[in-house]
């Protein structure tokens, strides 16, 4: 909580917080009251149409390929730096990546109070945060799920430090998920363009391709939407049909692999999954 105080300051008058009886932060100039939730500072309002996640074992070798191509991601860029560099991790949920994270000097936030975060912010509503306080701010999977990308990047482009940096990844070809919070999906043109606004300048950027799983996401189209209206004779072939495609699907898998990342100028007009983007703030 100290390290967290430490960052945090009143939105109204700048001054820092102090914690108080009765479950509360305290602005020591105004007395803005924040109130806590187990020990959680809840800076906005908790919105009632989210449904929680269960927590899930994440690792480095769990899940989709690209879920496993987010943690190398991470762990490769984290190993460049400095180890006592201060990382903000936005929409941290459950810890997906808390793993990654360990001995790291780590805030996690979110917009619920989940046991494993720090502070509850929707930074597109609220900015407690020092100006130019953190050096790194993580979004791995998180930007499509906010409404306003703008209001966001505004806010991460004070609370970073001048070089700071923000790591990005983002899905494009992925289905929708976790509605009703999925709101965007962005070209590797847009990403680059909003970060210029906001002196967010791309320092890497990687196009991830897994054209199995594309294929995997078309096949869920045919059978939900599709094959289970179909009635008679016609329902039947299209089953049989599917179940060729994911014959074939089976046989391709070890031939074209799970999956690789790949510029996305050199591949313009593939589908990627999504897209791993470190931007530098503007010094
Ligand atoms: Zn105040």
């Amino acid at each position: 909580m100290e390290k967290l105080l430490e960052l945090l300051v009143c939105e109204g008058c700048g001054r820092s917080y102090q914690q108080s009886q009765g479950g509360v932060l305290r602005c020591s100039q105004c007395g803005k009251a924040v109130p806590m939730q187990e020990n959680i500072p809840i800076f906005t309002d908790i919105p009632d149409d989210i449904h929680p996640s269960d927590k899930e074992t994440r690792g480095p070798d769990i899940g989709t390929p690209w879920r496993q191509a987010n943690w190398q991601f991470l762990t490769d860029w984290l190993e460049s730096q400095n180890p006592d560099i201060l990382i903000l991790d936005i929409g941290a949920g459950r810890g997906d990546f808390a793993e990654a994270l360990t001995g790291r000097n780590c805030i996690a936030l979110d917009i619920y109070p989940y046991p494993e975060v720090d502070i509850v912010c929707d930074l597109t509503k609220a900015n407690p945060f020092r100006p130019a306080s953190v050096d790194a701010a993580l979004m791995l999977n998180v930007l499509e799920h906010i409404y306003d990308t703008h209001a966001m990047l505004e806010t991460l482009a004070k609370i970073l430090k001048p070089g700071g940096r923000l790591l990005l990844a983002i899905p494009f070809m992925v289905k929708m998920h976790q509605p009703p919070l999925d709101f965007v999906r962005y070209t590797h043109f847009a990403l680059q363009q909003i970060g210029q606004e906001y002196g967010l300048e791309i320092e890497q950027l990687e196009g991830f391709y897994d054209p199995m799983f594309f294929l995997g996401e078309g096949i869920r189209n045919i059978q939900w939407p599709i094959l289970r209206k179909m009635r008679g004779w016609r329902q039947h072939i299209g089953r049989l049909l599917l179940a060729g495609i994911r014959f074939f699907a089976y046989l391709m898998q070890p031939v074209i692999g799970s999956g690789h990342i790949k510029s996305p100028i050199e591949a313009i007009s593939l589908a990627p999954t999504g897209y791993q983007v470190v931007y530098r703030k503007k010094v």
